[in-house]
């Protein structure tokens, strides 16, 4: 109560159109995107570019806590990109895109005092509604009392494809192997962390975009928000 715009979470694995899907609705609907996963991927650079591995738990997590209390990350909405990232006022929208950043953040999103560190921060981000939230742990974990929540999956060979279209389309040198063991690869670890492991909350809505495509599953899951909304 208190809030009369509905919270949307979008949950699912790697790959499976998150993100162009929790754009395209936020635009439909008029919403605020929050981007969770952006958030891990700039703890992962900021790491990075001080040198602490993204495997030593104490370090990582008192420099996301820093990053938070020094109000480090910013984020704005950006019509092409969905969300635009800096560091420090930095933009860091391309960098933290790049395959390494994204092992990097399935690995720092493993400790559990980098998730509460940023946990605050997408609580604070979506509290008011209106708002469209994408990640892995939004309908379990940081809202479970969304108003509508979505679990977005494909099978891992279209979401690699999909994946390897995209990162050869911005000119990376990879395999399309290589990209099919990498989602495999972070599946396992979203999957099996002690943490916030990935999985669908039990009244979330199953969303699979390889049966039916990006532009369908955004117009179900809009139809779905409204008759929430109005009933
Ligand atoms: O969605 P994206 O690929 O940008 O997320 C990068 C990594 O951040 C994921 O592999 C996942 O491990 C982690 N993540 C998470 N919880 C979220 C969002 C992302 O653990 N809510």
């Amino acid at each position: 109560m208190g809030r009369s715009r509905p919270i949307v979470a979008i949950d699912g694995p790697a790959g499976a159109g998150k993100s162009t899907v929790a754009k395209r609705l936020a635009d439909v609907l008029g919403y605020v995107l929050v981007d969770t996963g952006a958030m891990y991927r700039a703890v992962a650079l900021a790491a990075q570019r001080v040198g602490i591995g993204w495997d030593e738990a104490e370090p990582v997590g008192e420099l996301a806590r820093q990053l938070v209390a020094r109000s480090a990350l910013g984020f704005e909405r950006d019509p092409e990109r969905g969300v635009r990232v800096r560091l420090d006022g930095a933009d860091v929208t391309d960098a933290i895109r790049a395959p390494e950043i994204g092992m990097g953040a399935s690995t720092v999103s493993a400790h559990k005092a980098v998730r509460d560190a940023l946990l605050a921060m997408q609580r604070q981000a979506g509290r008011s509604g209106g708002v469209v939230l994408e990640g892995r742990d939004i309908g379990t974990v940081v809202f479970p009392e969304a108003d509508a929540k979505f679990f977005l999956t494909a099978r891992p060979e279209v979401r690699a494809r999909r994946r390897f279209d995209e990162l050869t389309a911005r000119g990376a040198k990879v395999s399309f192997e290589q990209t099919l063991d990498e989602v495999r690869q972070r599946d396992e670890q979203d999957t099996t962390r002690a943490v916030a492991p990935l999985r669908q909350a039990p009244d979330a809505t199953l969303v699979d975009s390889s049966e039916i495509g990006i532009e369908e599953a955004v117009a179900r899951m809009a139809e779905r928000v409204r008759a929430g909304a109005s009933g």
